[in-house]
């Protein structure tokens, strides 16, 4: 998602209050932006922020941080909640790649990914998000008992991403390919963007929750405080 010729989202984010500029130097201490010591959840790859701001809003005694890679979209999400802001959610605009010089070893409490973007030639498999080689990134920063969730309707992604799980050292929670016929991963679920479009064609929705194999007590085991 590229919204192109948006004039002025670089100046508009430069000056957002709901925007943390220089997120490294948060490093190890964003609780300090919240003011509270409450799990903190990220989306990454948020695009207009409608999932992430949802469930904020659903979620009030938690922390979300949205990630954002072009300011042309992150605008859409600044917009939002400058008619409605929220006090627990902040963004950053910044490519995940860099995500360890932003969080603290085991600073996050569960990881958002939300129909990524596919890259389908193998030779930018790396640049996927739910890669082994992202994977291993957000090992640093997930917390014990920390869980990803993973929705997208690209079925090649899907089937990718699940055989990335176990060779990078994590193990499957619960999986669906069919979110939205599945009773009981479908609960509480919150629309993407994405989503709505996507399953507004008839196309079904795939989803995994994964965990690290060597931590035990995953989210879905409500440690961690989760109350979502
Ligand atoms: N998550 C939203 C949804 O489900 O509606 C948007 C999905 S859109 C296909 C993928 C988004 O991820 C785009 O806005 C893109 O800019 C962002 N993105 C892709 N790679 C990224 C990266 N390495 N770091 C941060 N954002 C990224």
């Amino acid at each position: 998602m590229r919204l192109r010729n948006v004039t002025g989202s670089r100046e508009v984010i430069a000056e957002s209050p709901f925007v943390v500029h220089e997120p490294a130097l948060q490093k190890g201490k964003w609780h300090e932006i919240f003011g509270n010591e409450r799990p903190i959840h990220i989306e990454i790859g948020m695009g207009k922020g409608r999932f992430l701001m949802d469930l904020a809003a659903a979620n009030p005694d938690m922390n979300y941080i949205g990630i954002e890679k072009y300011s042309t979209v992150l605008l859409r999400a600044v917009q939002k909640m400058e008619e409605q802001a929220l006090p627990n959610v902040r963004f950053i605009r910044m490519d995940a790649e860099e995500i360890c010089e932003v969080f603290g070893r085991e600073e996050v409490g569960r990881i958002y990914l939300n129909f990524s973007d596919p890259w389908p030639k193998d030779r930018h498999a790396r640049r996927r998000l739910p890669s082994r080689q992202f994977l291993a990134r957000y090992q640093e920063i997930l917390a014990r008992g920390g869980t990803i969730e993973f929705k997208t309707d690209n079925m090649d992604l899907f089937d990718f991403a699940v055989a990335e799980v176990e060779p990078a050292g994590w193990r499957i929670e619960a999986m669906t390919r069919d979110l939205h016929h599945d009773e009981k991963m479908m609960q509480g679920n919150i629309m993407t963007e994405y989503e709505e479009k996507f399953s507004s064609m008839g196309n079904p929705i795939y989803k995994y929750i994964i965990c690290q194999a060597a931590k035990t007590g995953c989210c879905s085991d409500r440690a961690q405080g989760c109350t979502e």
